[in-house]
């Protein structure tokens, strides 16, 4: 048994490690406004924030419990012509193992202070995620779950905050920490540093990497993949959009994939009833086309689809049929769908995109982008049209 268990952790860490060497030390300034400047340090997927503010540093996030980071954390630092010693705090914003993956080695190395939320106090202080405890969102909770359960090196947070705001002014720092009610975990915490919004793990943004080209504009609003409780993880998303008006935000930083904008933010908001009821109606219709016996010709292609090539070269249906697809009785064996966003919605209309994954029988599997129009029909959403584009190999 203990064999078996040591060469999983030690796939996943390969996993990490490769992912690492990728990633990391892959750090950049970014302008804001104000006397604050915001550096992205990258590590895996996720993001360290070093946060300068009146001559101050301060840390938001200290990223994954991977072996050999931490090191690489500092370097990173130091590469951006900062001490590690001198940052005032780390404020780690809930106590999932990709947060507060080094926390305990800031502490013991740096003598960093380190900021956490009370309620978070048992992941903190045992080093574990708990992931049982949150729900899978999304398609990515299922399919990241095994490799996101990270344990790491407990510590005991310096400063604990509860349910009210702690100003920062005592460190020399314009800003503030106001804790959420939590949702994704119990205790989130945000942090305003002059105008710039640092908002954990309460959404995340699209990937850069992965559809996020489907709309040619920045990073999107997009639910994270888990939360321990979704309604209350709903209801923060109005707060933080209520605290970044107040406060002319315009870059909010989540720790993954971000920064996004607080008009992206509205939009999301006020889309997000279409959002997923749409995204419910093509889950269910892909499921029905994975489940049922029919030929790809009649199911993944009705008279309402049309097909474009990598090459701009466009498909009628029974063009597509001949040419891609050698025998009609060619089977879908898995069909999914992710990454739904809305690009544009009124009471009766809607555009949505978001990306395919389709795989056939004695085929690769293919990434599809595809980008769907609906209207409503008496209190139903319709399908009316959709253009799948297929993506280049
Ligand atoms: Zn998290």
């Amino acid at each position: 048994m203990r064999t078996i268990k040591t060469k999983t952790a030690g796939l996943h860490y390969r996993i990490l490690i490769l992912l690492l060497l990728v990633l990391n030390s892959y750090a950049y300034p970014v302008k804001a406004q104000s006397s604050t400047r915001v550096f992205h340090i990258q590590n895996y997927f996720s993001e360290v924030y070093l946060v300068e503010n009146n001559n101050k540093l301060v840390l938001i996030e200290t990223g994954v419990p991977v072996e050999g980071y931490a090191d690489s954390l500092a370097q990173s630092i130091e590469d951006l012509g900062f001490k590690t010693e001198h940052i005032a705090l780390a404020i780690v914003t809930h106590g999932h193992g990709d947060h507060a993956g080094n926390a305990h080695y800031l502490q013991e190395t740096f003598d960093i202070p380190i900021v956490g939320s009370q309620f978070d106090f048992e992941k903190f202080t045992s080093g574990k995620t708990e992931l049982a405890k949150s729900k899978d969102v999304s398609i990515w909770g299922t399919r990241l779950r095994p490799n996101m359960d990270m344990d790491y090196p407990a510590f005991t947070p310096d400063i604990l905050v509860g349910t009210t705001e702690v100003d920062l002014k005592k460190f020399g720092i314009d800003g503030k920490i106001i804790p959420l009610k939590g949702g994704h975990t119990p205790g989130g915490l945000t942090v305003l540093i002059g105008n710039q919004f640092f908002i954990g793990d309460a959404f995340i943004g699209t990937f850069a990497l992965d559809g996020a080209s489907l709309v040619p504009d920045d990073h999107h609003v997009r639910e994270h993949f888990y939360h321990e409780n979704t309604t209350v993880a709903d209801q923060v998303l109005e707060v933080i959009e209520k605290i970044a008006k107040a406060n002319n935000v315009t870059n909010i930083y989540p720790t993954h994939f971000g920064p996004v904008t607080t008009a992206g933010l509205s939009k999301y908001i006020n889309e997000k009833p279409i959002l997923k009821e749409l995204s419910k109606l093509q889950a269910s219709l892909l499921k029905e086309i994975e489940h049922g016996d029919s030929d790809v010709a009649n199911t993944l292609l009705s008279k309402n689809f049309n097909i474009i090539t990598p090459y701009g070269q466009q498909f009628a249906k029974t063009d597509f049929i001949q040419q891609r697809i050698t025998s009609p009785k060619t089977k879908i064996e898995t069909v999914s769908a992710e990454d739904f966003r809305i690009v544009k919605a009124d009471n009766n209309t809607a555009i949505m995109t978001f990306l395919k994954k389709l795989k056939i029988t004695n085929k690769e599997p293919q990434n599809i982008y595809a980008t769907a129009f609906y209207t409503k029909i008496k209190d139903h959403w319709e399908l009316v049209f959709e253009q799948d584009m297929l993506q280049q190999h």
